[in-house]
């Protein structure tokens, strides 16, 4: 048996899926991924449910994305539910508003669109409309980063990430990102961040399409004065098009392939080794 390093016990992985549609390859791939950069150093595991898009997840499907890691032969430590925490979401929000660094913003996407917005790493960049104009409490509101003030109060801050080395947090990227949305008490942003924090997560796992929104997220631990991990952003499993597989785009549910007799003992193996009959790794 390798001997563990000193630290080695104190590594927290997690593998995060949203609720909001079945299980597939691409989830059991980055759970393989997180599972094992924990496990095989000696350390913990954590399987966070995001569940707090009210109108897409389906908490029926909890226990279908369990069922699924134990079929891989993953074993985790603890399966906190962020539907259980908005409390804490909604206590950061307040003091970030307290701060001044917040601001409620009423515009639709259409409006965002129609004020000839540029794209960024996900989506339009918001011009900053409501940040100009008075707000009209008569209409729902979502509440964004005023991301200029905040690099202002924290300074240049750096992360690393195992893959991609040190990086120089460059959140302007994004522009003033929504960290309490209309519909929910925070966004993904928010959440996650808090979360990493809460569930002592030492190494953030997590695909490479996420890779750009560490900045937003170190700029907020920055912020809140929040512990600050590593990252490491792993390749994605790609359609024969290379595109990321998705449910979308028609990849077939884990939970078929688990009902019909797979081996997923077996599979996690292959997902390992890349070695994927038909598996692209990007
Ligand atoms: N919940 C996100 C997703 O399913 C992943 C978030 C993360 O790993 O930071 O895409």
């Amino acid at each position: 048996m390798k001997p563990l390093s000193s630290n080695a016990a104190q590594i927290v992985t997690r593998f995060a899926p949203s609720p909001n549609g079945p299980m597939h390859l691409g989830h059991a791939y980055s759970a393989v991924v997180a599972h094992d950069l924990a496990k095989d150093a000696g350390g913990s595991f954590i399987v966070r449910i995001e569940d707090i898009d009210g109108a897409r997840s389906r908490p029926d499907l909890i226990d279908e994305y369990l069922r699924n890691l134990e079929w891989l032969g993953l074993e985790w430590d603890e399966v906190p539910l962020q539907s259980t925490r908005l409390d804490s979401y909604d206590d950061a929000a307040q003091a970030l508003l307290a701060r001044g660094l917040l601001y409620p913003c009423t515009c639709t996407r259409k409006d965002i669109e129609k004020a000839g917005a540029r794209h960024g790493p996900d989506g339009l960049i918001y011009p900053g409309t409501c940040k100009k104009k008075p707000f009209d409490p008569s209409k729902p509101a979502a509440f964004r980063l005023d991301v200029d003030k905040a690099m202002r109060e924290v300074g240049e801050v750096e992360w690393v990430d195992d893959i991609a080395g040190t990086l120089v947090a460059d959140p302007q990227m994004y522009g003033d990102v929504v960290l309490v949305r209309k519909d929910a008490p925070a966004s993904y942003h928010l959440a996650a961040t808090l979360d990493d924090a809460a569930d002592g997560v030492t190494l953030v796992t997590r695909g490479k399409d996420l890779f750009s929104a560490t900045h937003i997220h170190r700029l907020l631990q920055a912020l809140l004065k929040l512990p600050v991990p590593r990252w490491h952003h792993h390749g994605l499993l790609l359609d024969d098009d290379g595109k990321k597989l998705a449910k979308r785009r028609g990849s077939p549910a884990l939970a078929e392939r688990r009902e019909a007799g797979e081996d997923g003992l077996m599979l996690a193996e292959q997902l390992r080794l890349h070695k994927l009959k038909g598996g692209i790794f990007g």
